[in-house]
């Protein structure tokens, strides 16, 4: 019998273009692998709703690798040892996986390719290496549009690789346990809005970007009201139900003259992961050191007005519940509602980050760390510390109509503003300042 590869699964939960089933497809024998180690990422374990996710790709992944007479191994543990085993009972030549670039993952994977005799990984969550894209003077970058300028430089991605034609399955399977067991679907009941709006898994991400293939023209226009759609596969990206580079060239099929303004988010995601890779510490830690001295205040009160929806901003309360009932935001509320809880409530952006990761069913630590420290002023490329949203003008400005407010508040009744905005704005701009004052 053909020794069997090892292909262990992670943030990768697809055939298509999958450069470690693809590669180990065509040496013989699949095993694909699953291990759920959340003490293995570090501070950031996956929140409620992205286990909910998880949960419900790892069950559609296993049912696309059945249909082909292949299957998903599951099992619970300590990576290593779990793999280890796994060589072992099957007699693997190797193991093979696609890296992921968050700094717990990194540490792991460094210390299980120590370990295995056999381990190879693969470039397939990003269209570039982090540390292949440099300054001029051979360091990371700190600013967008310069590294876009870099990214360009390589040229259009690679085509994406096909869906193995065919997966070889071992002579006998190796223990695996059942989804189910892993605990990731929630006890309480409250995952009824997000099962109403997302299809986790490959085949339901592959329908998603067909559909917004009929809607590329309209993105640049669309995208910065919170009522319209964007193109919603921020979570099958984040699996890996989808690679970029198939995004990307299906996106430039669709519609070649309008695709740019959206094949540049897709580049804000590489430099998400660009400065995560080079910048480890920063969901921590602020980008810029000085920020380490904002006097953020501590107030429960007003966090929890916050999280719930109910300071008195229709269009902070409708991103807030937007999140909470489906699990997703659209950008431009992401926006607001973070400069509303930095700036307007002055509290630390890490607790906006940790709701965040906690209720996103997207939640993804080079973005949610870009996302929030740009908000917040302290990031690369940050937005300028005077830059503080009024939840009001942006309301009229980008839900004129207000359908998106009406949407997720209906007919609640409205709460009391928590803060006057001017106020709120006076007391930011001094916190601001004396942190600027006393040198960045
Ligand atoms: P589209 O507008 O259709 O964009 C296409 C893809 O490009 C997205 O799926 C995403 O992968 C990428 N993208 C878009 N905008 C950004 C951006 N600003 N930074 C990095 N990548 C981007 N995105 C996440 O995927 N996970 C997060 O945890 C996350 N947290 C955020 C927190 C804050 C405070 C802010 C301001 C933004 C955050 N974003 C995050 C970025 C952005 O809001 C979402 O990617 C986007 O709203 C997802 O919807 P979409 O797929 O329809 O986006």
């Amino acid at each position: 019998m053909p020794s069997a590869t090892i292909v262990w699964l992670r943030n990768d939960l697809r055939l298509a273009d999958n450069p470690a089933l693809h590669h180990a497809a065509a040496d013989g024998v699949v095993v694909p692998v699953f291990v759920w180690a959340p003490e293995e990422e570090g501070e950031w374990p996956p929140g409620a709703a992205s286990r909910w996710w998880l949960h419900r790709s790892l069950h559609a992944l296993d049912a696309r690798l059945r249909e082909r007479g292949s299957r998903l191994i599951v099992r619970q543990g300590a990576s290593l040892p779990e793999l280890t085993r796994l060589v072992a009972e099957t007699g693997a030549r190797g193991v093979a996986w696609n890296r992921r670039y968050e700094p717990a993952a990194i540490e792991r994977d460094r210390v299980v390719k120590a370990g295995l005799a056999e381990a190879r990984s693969h470039l397939g969550s990003l269209l570039h290496e982090p540390w292949t894209i440099r300054t001029g003077t051979g360091g990371p970058f700190r600013v967008f549009t310069p590294f876009r300028n870099a990214v360009a430089r390589f040229g259009e991605p690679s085509a994406a690789l096909p869906e193995p034609p065919h997966l070889s399955a071992p002579g006998s399977w190796p223990a695996s346990i059942p989804i189910d067991q892993l605990g990731l679907a929630p006890i309480r009941a409250w995952h009824s809005g997000l099962a109403a709006q997302w299809t986790p898994g490959e085949a339901a991400a592959s329908r998603s970007l067909q559909e917004f293939q009929e809607r590329v023209s309209g993105y640049q226009h669309d995208r910065d009201h919170p009522a319209r759609d964007t193109s919603h596969l921020s979570a099958p990206l984040h699996f890996g139900e989808l690679s970029p580079r198939q995004v990307w060239h299906a996106v430039r099929q669709a519609d070649p003259a309008a695709a740019e303004p959206y094949l540049r988010q897709l580049i804000w995601r590489e430099f998400a992961h660009h400065l995560l890779y080079h910048f480890p510490h920063t969901p921590a830690s602020p980008l810029r050191a000085a920020y380490d001295r904002m006097p953020w205040r501590e107030d429960e009160v007003a966090l929890s007005a916050w999280q719930r929806g109910e300071t008195g901003y229709p269009l902070v309360d409708a991103g807030m519940r937007q999140l909470w009932s489906s699990g997703w935001m659209h950008n431009r509320a992401r926006m607001v509602t973070a400069s509303f809880l930095t700036k307007h409530l002055l509290i630390d952006w890490r607790r906006g980050a940790a709701w965040f990761w906690d209720t996103l069913v997207d939640a993804d630590l080079a973005n949610n760390t870009l996302g929030w420290q740009w908000v917040a002023g302290s990031g690369a490329d940050a937005a300028p510390y005077h830059r503080i949203f009024n939840p009001v003008l942006q309301a009229e400005r980008y839900d004129h109509e207000g359908r998106y407010q009406e949407r997720w508040l209906g007919g609640r009744p409205r709460a009391l503003p928590i803060v006057e905005h001017a106020d709120a704005r006076a007391r930011a701009l001094a916190a601001y300042a004396a942190v600027r004052n006393s040198g960045e």
